[in-house]
């Protein structure tokens, strides 16, 4: 089992790009991923798999795509104000799909609280309201895109007030007593649950791909009936194996790992190659 997890950011736009728009990488890493003989799964086929509950042929030559953030470009077309319209990624998912006739999905990691979106989306967007969770339960519940768990806050350094005891923002590192964890990772589960029921979260990824020691060890293994999650994911760049620690998954991140085309045509290679028996004498 060696299946790479690709992470995109709907709010990386400040051209129009393969460098500088995660749309049009998107768009073009699809046309990569089929060429390259991959087929994309759901995120929670690639955990089945590698919790043994679904056979590791399974998630053979598989695939799988990740969001984070969570703001209105995982879901609607957009007019951004220099950029121009763009295609919103679940509807790049829907083109790919009408177009190739393969199946494609994707799981977003949204930032939960309410407030902080708010105020995100003056700090980090463009403030025009853009980062409101009035599609989650859309997308959950037909289909296309999951919705899963990435914190209450971010534990974000442009915030006025995280829920981090000591205001050690900017980094998920600082997350590190069962306080903060249970303030930032299940109270957003339960927050997801509420308002998207029936859907359940069951995955969490790290604001910022950082991880600590109490979180991977501790809080998240040994609390699980209060959070309630599967697997946790990183921003390590590796592909998810049968050895990997469910609570330290594996991502690449598109613009940190690979930058063009090329680049992921490579690293799609040197992974299938690497599963190949040839490769095994
Ligand atoms: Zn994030």
């Amino acid at each position: 089992m060696k299946v790479p997890i690709l992470t995109y950011h709907s709010n990386n736009i400040s051209g129009n790009d393969y460098a500088t728009n995660n749309h049009v990488a998107l768009a073009e890493d699809l046309r990569v991923i089929a060429g390259s003989g991959f087929r994309i799964v759901q995120l929670a086929q690639v955990v089945d798999a590698l919790l043994g509950a679904t056979p590791p042929a399974s998630v053979e030559h598989a695939i799988a795509l990740t969001f984070d953030d969570g703001s209105y470009f995982d879901w609607y077309d957009m007019a951004h104000p220099s950029c121009g319209i763009q295609r919103g990624f679940a509807g790049i998912l829907r083109d790919f799909a009408m177009a190739s006739g393969q199946a494609a999905h994707a799981t977003s990691f949204v930032i939960v609280s309410p407030d902080a979106r708010a105020e995100l989306d003056v700090t980090c967007m463009v403030g025009r309201d853009w980062w409101r969770d009035d599609w989650w339960r859309e997308a959950a519940l037909e289909g296309l895109v999951a919705i899963e768990n990435h914190s209450w806050d971010h534990n974000h350094a442009t915030l006025s007030r995280t829920v981090q005891h000591a205001q050690d923002t900017g980094t998920f590192k600082s997350i590190d007593t069962f306080a903060d964890a249970d303030a930032e990772i299940r109270a957003a589960a339960d927050w997801l649950d509420a308002h998207l029921s029936p859907w359940r979260s069951t995955l969490f990824a790290y604001p910022y791909g950082e991880w600590n020691d109490y979180l991977v060890h501790d809080y998240l293994p040994r609390h699980r009936s209060e959070h309630r999650l599967r697997a946790a994911f990183t921003g390590d760049p590796h592909p998810v194996e049968t050895s990997s620690d469910r609570w330290r998954l594996p991502r690449y991140v598109c613009g940190h790992h690979w930058k063009t085309p090329g680049d992921l045509e490579r690293l799609l290679r040197e992974l299938h190659a690497g599963c190949s028996p040839l490769r095994r004498f």
